[in-house]
């Protein structure tokens, strides 16, 4: 294992980059990966965001580019970067930008839900790095407005996701347009059959490099469950808010209605807050972004779709506002606060009917969570016992009880 940047291998311009955006030390992939693919090797990488995998491919990216200039054709790019979602489209050309700020490489995002004319400018100028979520990218293609035939390294980004999506057909189609030769990597975070075959047909004979599994991340929490009723959510959220410890906080609600309502609310009672759901325009939902890791909005209120692939720093808390009900996106949520080796504290809210999610999430993680209970609307139902999700089974069981005491009555008056 690899304990600096310097012994990895990248250009001097590239490590100045690096030690200006205040990194010390690479990252478990990074270290493990960049080495091997300054050498050209393929990659299957077993990562999910927060270790660093961002840096691990664009670093090898920028140095391959970088060492030996060619000149840039028009709509030809010589990297492509494929990821599920806009706003890991941003972060990863924003990470290209930052880490290439000392060599002349030129980059750009395409992805859909604003106007195509900035993006169909810059692919005219001329780029290396293309950073491309599927859709965008085939309409581009078929315009004729982007050429694939000089991709040298392609990089397939959070590949899990981009099938649960359903952008299978898409990648399949960019695939088809890409040159026989060429790097290629793969990134997911899970690897379910369908990835195993979609590896197997882009790579060739890759390095397969996995970092720790969720479980490390949900150690590093601090995390508690606060009972309180339904209605009270939205007033004990804003007590809790008062803490000064809470500097960036990120909240989850289960509906786009419910992010709405709770911005709003937290608005009323004088926090700066906003909220990202899939029912905002794109712009409305990059300004809410920025605003939130430029530290000028407290809290963001988010859903789980909005809410995957951003990439804020240093964000101090997350609020389970609703309990998801399931485990893994609860592990997902609570992984924000926790980036690239740093603690966190995970605060969740927890009504009656949602302590079914709350024991589904204990048994996943193997913990309790800490309740606390010294907050100002504590829920007066009684945390045991969890009500059944099977009311037939329920009944049955009463049924039994029923016959039971009978019996047992019938038996002591013998
Ligand atoms: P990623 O997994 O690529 O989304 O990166 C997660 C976060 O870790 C980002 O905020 C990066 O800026 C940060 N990061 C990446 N590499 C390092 C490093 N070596 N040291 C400190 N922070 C890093």
């Amino acid at each position: 294992m690899k304990h600096s940047f310097t012994q990895l291998g990248l250009m001097e311009p590239l490590l100045r980059a690096i030690r200006e955006q205040g990194y010390d030390t690479p990252t478990s992939i990074q270290s493990q990966a960049i080495p091997l693919l300054l050498k050209g090797r393929d990659l299957l990488g077993i990562a999910q965001t927060g270790t660093g995998k961002t840096a691990a491919f664009a670093l090898p990216i920028l140095d391959y580019l970088a060492r030996d200039p060619m000149p840039r054709v028009a709509r030809k790019p010589s990297a492509l970067v494929l990821t599920p979602t806009r706003e890991l489209a941003v972060q990863i050309a924003d990470s290209f930008g930052a880490y290439g700020r000392h060599v002349d490489i030129r980059y750009a995002a395409v992805f859909g839900g604003v106007s195509q004319v900035p993006q169909v400018k810059a692919l005219r100028r001329g780029l290396d790095v293309l950073v491309a979520t599927p859709g965008r990218l085939i309409d581009l293609m078929q315009q004729g407005q982007v050429d694939l035939s000089a991709v040298e390294v392609f990089v397939l980004d959070e590949a899990d996701r981009m099938l649960d999506m359903g952008f299978l057909p898409a990648v399949r189609k960019v695939l088809q347009t890409l040159p026989q030769k060429r790097q290629s990597l793969l990134f997911s975070a899970t690897m379910p059959d369908n990835i195993v075959e979609l590896a197997a047909s882009i790579l060739h004979k890759p390095v397969r490099v996995e970092v720790t599994p969720p479980a490390t991340t949900v150690e590093r929490i601090d995390q508690c469950v606060l009972h309180v009723d339904k209605k009270d959510k939205r007033e004990l959220l804003a007590e809790v808010l008062r803490n000064p410890a809470l500097e960036r906080v990120l909240v989850f609600t289960r509906t786009k209605h419910g992010a709405d309502r709770v911005s709003k609310h937290l608005r009323q009672v004088g926090e700066s807050a906003d909220a990202i759901h899939g029912d905002k325009s794109q712009g409305a939902r990059q300004r809410a972004l920025e605003a939130f890791r430029r530290g000028k909005v407290k809290v963001l209120v988010a859903t789980d779709i909005a809410a995957r692939g951003i990439d804020v720093a240093d964000i101090t808390h997350v609020v389970n506002f609703d309990l998801p009900n399931e485990p893994e996106s609860y592990v997902h949520r609570i992984g924000r606060t926790a980036r690239a080796g740093r603690g966190g504290v995970a605060i969740s809210f927890c009504s009656p009917d949602e302590r079914r999610h709350l024991q589904a999430i204990e048994r996943e993680t193997r913990s309790k969570v800490r309740v606390v209970d010294d907050h100002g609307f504590v829920s007066k139902q009684p945390v045991e016992p969890v009500r059944s999700k099977n009311p037939a089974g329920d009944r049955q069981w009463k049924k039994r009880q029923h016959r039971r005491r009978g019996r047992s009555a019938a038996a002591a008056s013998a």
